[in-house]
Parts: structure tokens; sequence; C-alpha cells
């Protein structure tokens, strides 16, 4: 697209937006008394108006039947789980038997490498991104010792490059190549935290397989922004957060990937709870686990209602308009986001970095700015004129604009705004 920097390509932009209508259905955080422009919905996605409607139905539904909403509420508590499978499915390119919502991300990345993390005498290693996001660091480590493993030994690193800060995916498959003898596990985050970077989940999926080991993700920061393909791309396992691109709410439920040739697998230990055990004889409490043969297996514990009701809020909106169609949106107005950077730097004389690659393949929804030396000045100016991004140490602003609320003026704006604070 022929973008420009001005108010009436944006204006024009947002009335040809078949997306548009969405950005009414979410609530706006309000700075000096105006909507905010708000490109954090890679850390807490918006609310959706009607998450607040449904969460007070099951307020009510509990008032009104006590224990008997399991069975009576409006949406019966006792599957609830069940409502988020179709449009999650969806969502990450999966079979309906192989998604489910439950837990929180770091907690289900735990138990998925419970199953699908077990050294044995020779494959006692984890290929994994350096500088991961800081829960998965821990996670992974202490999987190591868990298992007597010392992490310094057994978990690789692959290394960005010092200039680009970006990974060289020929750099992953010389690790997976390398280590080919004794890679258990290949965990990595699909886009990376930092810089947006999306990689070849497909491509490094079979590599690892080639080497005999086991490909887990972390979508953390792609479910919701990304197109996936989890089941074709034969990824092991996955898991992601809910409140990040799908507006779950702060801390809200998280969801997993199983693959469905794991499913049913006797040899594939896991921890247990009542659960993932089969639904017809739930309640009999029989004594034997007896999984269900789906990725439901790895569910412990009973739906935390009251705190995934905004989730489905948010999925509705998902299901109606559909990945592709917002992947579509993404990609032109993360686009245009970079075009005002590049703009506003050149008018500016600035020289502002951007660590996003420029190839829309290999990137979701954010755009990573470095603003050399004045970064946090220019940070706070921003905070103080509207604009909530993300600074991270030592000297980078995320911005992500979400196509499900997000619009050509925010963006416009933006560069307005960013254009003075320089
Ligand atoms: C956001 C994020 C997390 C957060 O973990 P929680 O268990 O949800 O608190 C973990 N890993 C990555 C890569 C993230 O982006």
């Amino acid at each position: 697209m022929n973008y420009q920097f001005s108010k009436e390509f944006a204006q024009k932009c947002d009335d040809e937006d078949p997306m548009k209508e969405y950005r009414n259905k979410f609530l706006f955080p309000q700075v000096n008394g105006k909507a905010a422009f708000y490109f954090t919905g890679n850390s807490l996605g918006l609310q959706a108006k009607n998450a607040q409607k449904y969460l007070l139905e099951e307020l009510e539904d509990w008032a009104k039947y006590g224990v008997e909403g399991h069975t009576d509420a409006k949406r019966a508590w006792l599957p609830y789980h069940e409502f988020f499978t179709d449009a999650l499915a969806k969502i990450v390119g999966a079979k309906n038997t192989e998604v489910v919502a439950m837990n929180g991300l770091t907690t289900n990345l735990h138990l998925m490498m419970v199953s699908f993390f077990r050294p044995d005498s020779k494959r006692t290693k984890i290929i994994c991104e350096a500088k991961a996001f800081p829960s998965d660091q821990y996670a992974l480590r202490s999987q190591l010792r868990f298992h007597g493993l010392d992490p310094d030994s057994h978990l690789i690193e692959i290394q960005p490059d010092p200039e680009t800060e970006l990974i060289d995916e020929a750099n992953i498959y010389k690790a997976i190549e390398e280590n080919k003898d004794e890679l258990a596990l290949l965990m990595i985050g699909g886009v990376n935290y930092y810089t947006g970077q999306f990689f070849d989940i497909k491509g490094i999926t079979k590599a690892v397989h080639d080497a005999g080991g086991m490909a887990g993700w972390d979508l953390a920061h792609a479910a919701g922004n990304v197109k996936l393909q989890l089941h074709d791309w034969d990824v092991d396992f996955a898991a992601w957060c809910g409140y990040k691109y799908l507006n779950s709410g702060p801390g809200g439920v998280s969801g997993v990937f199983v693959h469905e040739k794991h499913h049913g697998q006797t040899e594939i230990p896991r921890f247990e709870g009542w659960w993932g055990h089969d639904k017809e004889t739930r309640f009999k409490m029989p004594d034997e686990f007896i999984p269900i043969p789906t990725a439901e297996a790895w569910q412990l514990s009973n739906a935390p209602v009251l705190s995934m009701t905004p989730l489905l809020a948010s999925l509705e909106l998902f299901n109606e308009a559909g990945i592709d169609a917002l992947r579509t949106k993404a990609d032109l107005l993360t686009g245009y986001m970079e075009f005002i950077i590049n703009e506003v730097g050149k008018s500016e004389n600035k020289k502002l970095k951007i660590l996003t690659p420029k190839d829309p393949s290999k990137r979701g929804s954010q755009i990573s700015m470095v603003v050399p030396e004045s970064g946090k000045a220019v940070f706070d100016t921003l905070t103080k004129a509207g604009v909530i991004a993300d600074w991270r140490e030592p000297d980078v602003i995320r911005l992500a604009a979400v196509p499900l609320y997000n619009s050509f003026m925010d963006v416009y704006q933006f560069g307005e705004i960013l254009k003075s604070a320089l």
C-alpha cells in the first residue's frame, strides 16, 4: 500500500476498513478525558464490552442457583472450559480435541514439560532462545534441575545478532544439528516478546523431529496475533496466555495445545487431576485415573468460571471476524506504524531504529522501536500525551496496533505525538 502521513489518508483507511465496527465493542482507557491511543494489546488486551455483561450473568446465576449452577446456569459451569474450544482451535489452527483453556501460562508450560521433557541417559538438552522471557527461563532451568541436570550445561541458548537483536534462524537449525544426539526438547517463543520476530514454527519443528526431539512453543505473543497451523505443523505442544492479544483480562486463563498424536498414550507421564478424568465416570470417583482422550486430559481442576468469562466475550469477536481477516488488517496497520515511524525519523532527522523484521511474514502486530539516547524521555512524553505503549530496558518502546480495536487514525495520531515528542 502507498501509505501517507496525513489525517485524510488515515481517515480514508478507517472508512474502508471492513473490521472498523469492532473498535466499538471494546472499552478504552481514558487519558486527558479522551480515549487513549492504546498500543499495548500485546501486554494486556482491552476489555470487550460484553465481558462485564457475561460476568454479571455468572454472578447472578451463582446467586440464583448456588451449586445447581454447575448444570442449570445459562452457561453450565460443569463443561465451562468447553465453551472456549471451538474459537481457540480456530485461532491456533488445531482440531477441537487438541486445545483446552486452563490455568496460567507458566503453569501450563510446566505441565507440558512434565509430559514432553523426559530426559533419558542420552537425550537431556533443551534448546531455547537467549533472553527468553524470564518466566520461561525460570521454567526451563527449574525443569532441568528437577531432573537432576545442570541448566548451565543442558540449556542451549540461541544468541541474537548483537547488531540487529534478531535471531538468525540458521543458528537455530545449526544448534539442532549440532545437538541432534542429545536434544530432548526445543522450546521457543513463537513470536519474540522483545523484538516481535515471528519464527518459522513449521520448519523448526520439522528439524527438531528429524533430530529426534520434541518441539514445544510458547505462543504468548502469537496466539490471536499471527496465523498458526499447529496441527498441520506437527507441533508437539504449545501454550499461550489469554490476556495479551486474546483479551481475557488481567491474569486471565491460558490455553494449551497438545497434538492428537500424543492423546491416549499411556506411556506419557502426566500430572493428573479429576478434571482430566473421563467425564462419564468423574463423579463416581473411581481410584483409577482414566484420561479423557483429548488435550482435556491435562486439566487438573474444575474451571475457574469467573476468571474465564471475559475471554468468552473476546473469543466471540475473534470467531465473528475470523483470524484471516484480522491478519489482513493487522499487516496493513503494522505496515502503517512502521511507515509512520520511518517518516517521523526522516522529518525530525532522528535515527529511529526498528528492531522488528521488515518482512510482514516474519512479524505480527508488534513494532519494537529504539530511540537512541533519549528513549525514556520520549516514552514519558508519549505517555503524557495519551499514548499507552510499553517500555523495556534498556531502550525499547514496544507498540502493537491491534486489528480488533486499533484504527489507522490511532497510528496517525501517534505519529504526530511522536514527532512533537522528538
Ligand atoms: C507474557 C508472557 C509470560 C507470562 O507468564 P504468566 O504465566 O502468564 O504470568 C510468559 N512467557 C512469555 C513469553 C510471555 O510473553
